[in-house]
């Protein structure tokens, strides 16, 4: 008998220390079944990590070129190797330049950009050296526009609304790819530095713009956000992607006036650090980590 309970002892302490190995990294906020989206405090730039209820993993951008180091040393302590979708809404630095380190850090499978008419003049020396190392590491290269599908799963699908086709805008900004993410019941709306010329233009389109959570455009910039562009999207949760007194007085007043008119709570990584949206089956749920800092400047 003395043997039977040791033997359940050992087995219940092993069981309890696997447990406690399995959350030994308190930024982990995956669980079962999950979408879990962190929304990374990455000063006056973009970064969002995705982590699909099948594991699938998708990057949407990848901050100022200081940024690259802390955002792929924390996507490796979440034991993550190989990023399915790397995302980068379009090829200005604050959303591209980590990426060579990502490059450099992970096997990327695909690369998902929007695709720029020649007029726009979208190379320069940095975004050529992000497409060189995805060449090189041969990632599928996928460009998109409005209607395009990037991944299609039994629980979820990712698809692009953005740049609409043949629009052709004076700032690169607006060719931004936006992406839409539904995941069980749950919307998210990616909208990179989207403004309100391409917001009227997929106002135009035939897409639901309706979203739960709506990754607001531009940092919170006036130009973006449009009162019409929120009638449709109807978010219940913004997030913005801003840095500590940064130069541009992002977010501006009149956006965040025309959320709170609208109802919509909103979260600033200014002030509230990194925001974890985690979506289940029967809706979200949102919390902020003051901790998870992955400004490199
Ligand atoms: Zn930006």
């Amino acid at each position: 008998m003395k043997r039977i309970i040791a033997l359940i002892l050992i087995t219940v302490t092993l069981l309890s220390f696997t447990s406690c190995q399995e959350k030994a990294n308190p930024y982990d906020y995956r669980d079962d079944d999950s979408l879990t989206a962190y929304f990374f405090d990455v000063g006056q730039a973009d970064c969002s990590l995705l982590l699909f209820p099948d594991d699938t993993v998708m990057l949407i951008d990848c901050g100022n070129r200081a940024d690259g180091r802390k955002i792929s040393q924390f996507i490796k302590n979440l034991d993550i190797d190989t990023i399915d979708y790397l995302v980068l809404s379009h090829p200005h630095e604050d959303h591209i330049g980590g990426a060579t380190e990502i490059f450099n850090s992970f096997e990327i499978l695909s690369l998902c950009f929007p695709q720029i008419p020649n007029v726009a003049n979208a190379s320069s020396d940095l975004y050529d050296e992000v497409l060189s190392a995805a060449n090189e590491e041969k990632s599928r290269l996928i460009p998109l526009t409005s209607g395009g599908l990037i991944v299609e799963k039994t629980n979820f699908d990712v698809t692009a609304v953005s740049p609409v086709q043949n629009c052709i805008y004076s700032d690169l900004n607006d060719y931004s790819l936006t992406l839409l993410v539904n995941c069980y019941t749950n919307t998210l709306l990616f909208t990179g530095d989207a403004e309100q010329a391409a917001e009227a233009d997929m106002l135009k389109t035939d897409i639901n713009l309706h979203t739960d959570i709506l990754k607001v455009g531009h940092h919170g910039a006036e130009t973006s956000t449009t009162e019409a562009f929120l009638k449709a999207a109807k978010p219940q949760v913004a997030v913005i992607s801003s840095g500590k007194n940064n130069s541009y007085k992002h977010p501006h007043d009149e956006t965040l006036l025309r959320l709170k008119n609208a109802n919509v709570k909103t979260y600033r990584t200014d002030t509230a650090g990194t925001v974890i949206a985690r979506c289940y089956d029967k809706g979200f749920s949102i919390e902020t980590n003051q901790n998870i800092n992955l400004d490199g400047n």
